[in-house]
């Protein structure tokens, strides 16, 4: 995409984040935009990275760890998308914090490699909040009992939930799913588990962040109003 384009991109996302902040009577450094990188080209990132941006999503380890040579190195890169048991040693001392952990199996083998590293590796709880059959993701009733399990592995540590909305034409279709993930995410942390913190609510994309940061998103992660759209055809 063209720099002037990526660059007028960021500005609106950047406005729109305000905006919302401002009418949920929230601060802007409570909030977090997560720029979702997924498909696209380094020198697009590069543009925005010149912006200031300093948080990058991707969803996929390989093209993560392709990328991670390619840019500046105080980049902090978040693990957005499913991950796999077994690519967990690919990146697991390389990213700021893996979003999407949703098995007691995943967190034990993020442990393993953690132990290895000599690091402790911040982790949200992915939850399916609207319980949909295509998603990803614990269920909020089970939630809190994966969260004790967890609790008990020492080289990881929990920060808050994560959550993919349902795509919906209407952003406003998803406030009671993010409403939901708010208040369970302060029912966890009124149970005052070891090692566990609800600091972050990472909710949000593209179609729905404004909603999102509305009902308490601490990250929202933004791809398509940022980068355009993505084509998987390529
Ligand atoms: C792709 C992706 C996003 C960004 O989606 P947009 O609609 O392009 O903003 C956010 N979160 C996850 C987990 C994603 O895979």
């Amino acid at each position: 995409m063209r720099k002037d384009d990526l660059m007028n991109n960021l500005a609106s996302v950047e406005e729109r984040v305000a905006a919302a902040c401002k009418r949920a009577g929230r601060d802007r450094s409570e909030v977090t935009l997560i720029a979702v990188s997924k498909t696209k080209p380094v020198e697009d990132l590069q543009v925005i990275y010149d912006q200031g941006v300093r948080e990058f999503g991707e969803n996929k380890v390989q093209e993560l760890t392709g990328k991670i040579p390619e840019l500046p190195q105080d980049i902090n890169w978040h693990l957005i998308g499913h991950l796999q048991r077994n690519k967990v040693k690919y990146i697991v001392d390389k990213v700021k914090l893996i979003h999407s952990v949703d098995s007691y199996r995943l967190a034990e083998e993020i442990n393993i490699q953690a132990k290895k590293h000599n690091i402790t590796v911040p982790i949200l709880i992915e939850v399916n909040a609207a319980n949909e059959a295509t998603k990803f993701g614990v269920k909020l009733e089970e939630t809190k009992q994966l969260c004790e399990e967890i609790s008990h592995l020492e080289n990881v540590r929990i920060k808050g939930l994560m959550t993919i909305a349902p795509n919906v034409v209407v952003p406003e279709e998803n406030r009671a799913i993010f409403h939901k993930i708010k208040v369970l995410s302060v029912d966890i942390a009124e149970e005052n588990i070891d090692n566990v913190d609800m600091r972050i609510i990472s909710m949000g994309m593209t179609n729905d962040f404004e909603v999102a940061i509305e009902e308490g998103a601490t990250h929202v992660r933004v791809g398509t109003a940022i980068f355009g759209e993505r084509n998987y055809n390529i």
